[in-house]
């Protein structure tokens, strides 16, 4: 063979190919070279995307991966609140029930029967809890959580929030801040939480005749979110406007959780069972539900009754009735959670070196004073903000303070906390006193 001919032979053999695509260095790209086979940088690029948009992809499948079964997110719940026993079991199942939806549905399991969602309802009074379960239900599963407030609520048009804002707030939880498809995806199984549920109440039990565009036209527009849509959310929030961007959002499988105190409920129970017992057992029976939470007996019906739109109650059949929350257990609410207020004083003590004890009557004095202020537990930081405040104010400046002693005094704010000082600093005190 000729020199020339030998030289273009080992040319050829060197140039190397593209076993995904076929593409050689000729094509003026890079190509590497492996044992069996060679890859070239645009497919490089290709395979990079494939896995990092399955890695994004949020499907129902991985999050029912995650799924705690209902025990095990009862458990963990309780970890967190204190009491409300049947409304922590309700929600569990709820929750479970929901997210399994979620999976049936993706994998074509249910067949022929369509697993309808099941929003929830919570009723209770305030601070007993509701917003916090919600709160802490998101973050067993993972999942965006968004609060709203439905009294700031109106019908898209009107002044005010349009109801889709709500959904834009989730977005930005699932993203960071960020309105990615990655974070939209997330969102559409998210957990919204609409507080003051009761107050967007329709004026009448009866349909009105003029608008009412805070209670009833409310209540049809997160119906329409709550039954599933798609939904166009302003990426700016506030009211939509014509010429808007929107983002869409597809609400079929997050998660509403509404809220309400529903004060009045209790007379419209009370009188419904009054009545059925009316001939029976009269006047003696209602006294016998006296002590009894009388919301345990709620049905559809007082709802409605009470001004939510039958629309609305059909998509909330899941309800949970929230005790008001006893004294003893807001004892221990103080104390006894993982991230209870005590333990968290405690812990910003415990960086100055400073054990912080609290005695059993000024936790019963806290206690009394929430009660008063009828708040629920809502009431218990507040007051012990304003008890600890001066203690928090001087102690990073004292010397030597070895342990410091709430007593029920220093709540009434008749006495001082008491300190103790660890020995070195009672020793130059005593000198100094000699
Ligand atoms: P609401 O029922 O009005 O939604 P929240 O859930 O907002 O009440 O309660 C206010 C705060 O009180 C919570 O953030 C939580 O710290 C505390 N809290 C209320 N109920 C409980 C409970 N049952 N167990 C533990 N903490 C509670």
């Amino acid at each position: 063979m000729k020199e020339g001919e030998k030289e273009k032979g080992k040319q050829k053999d060197e140039i190397i190919k593209c076993s995904f695509c076929g593409k050689t260095i000729e094509d003026g790209i890079r190509v590497i070279k492996g044992k069996d086979a060679n890859i070239c940088e645009d497919c490089v690029k290709v395979c990079n995307y494939i896995i990092e948009t399955e890695k994004k992809a949020v499907t129902p499948t991985k999050v029912i991966k995650r799924l705690l079964k209902p025990v095990e997110i009862k458990k963990i719940l309780d970890q967190y609140i204190i009491g409300q026993e049947l409304p922590k079991k309700i929600l569990s199942v709820a929750v479970y029930n929901h997210y399994k939806r979620l999976i049936a549905n993706e994998i074509g399991f249910s067949g022929d029967v369509e697993i309808e969602k099941s929003n929830i309802m919570m009723i209770g009074p305030t601070g007993s809890g509701k917003t916090y379960m919600a709160r802490i239900l998101a973050k067993i599963l993972d999942v965006p959580f968004a609060i709203a407030d439905a009294t700031t609520l109106t019908e898209a048009g009107y002044v005010g929030d349009d109801v889709e804002n709500v959904l834009l707030r989730l977005i930005l939880n699932a993203g960071d801040g960020n309105i990615t498809q990655e974070a939209i995806e997330k969102a559409q199984m998210g957990i919204v939480y609409i507080d003051e549920i009761d107050k967007i109440s329709r004026k009448s039990e009866s349909p009105s005749i003029t608008r009412d565009v805070s209670g009833e036209g409310v209540q049809q527009a997160l119906l329409k979110l709550m039954e599933g849509t798609i939904a166009s959310v302003p990426p700016q929030g506030g009211r939509k406007h014509p010429n808007q961007q929107v983002i869409y959002v597809d609400t079929t499988n997050i998660l509403f959780i509404v809220g309400g105190a529903f004060v009045g409920l209790e007379d419209i129970i009370r009188k419904r069972l009054g009545k059925n017992k009316i001939g029976f057992v009269g006047e003696g029976k209602s006294k016998e539900f006296e002590n009894e939470n009388i919301l345990k007996y709620v049905t559809p019906e007082d709802l409605i009754k009470y001004g939510m739109i039958p629309e609305f109650i059909g998509r909330t059949p899941v309800i949970a009735v929230f005790d008001e929350l006893t004294e003893e257990e807001m004892k221990r609410i103080l104390t006894e959670p993982k991230n209870a207020l005590v333990k968290q004083y405690q812990k910003l003590f415990d960086y100055e070196g400073v054990d912080l004890i609290f005695e059993d009557e000024a936790i019963d004095e806290i206690v009394k004073l929430a009660k008063e202020r009828k708040t629920g537990a809502r009431g218990l930081r507040a007051i012990l903000e304003d008890v600890m405040l001066n203690i928090m104010f001087e102690l990073p400046s004292m010397e030597g303070v070895k342990s410091c002693i709430i007593t029920r005094d220093t709540v009434r704010k008749t006495g001082h906390p008491i300190f103790t000082y660890t020995s070195e600093t009672e020793k130059k005190a005593k000198k100094r006193t000699a």
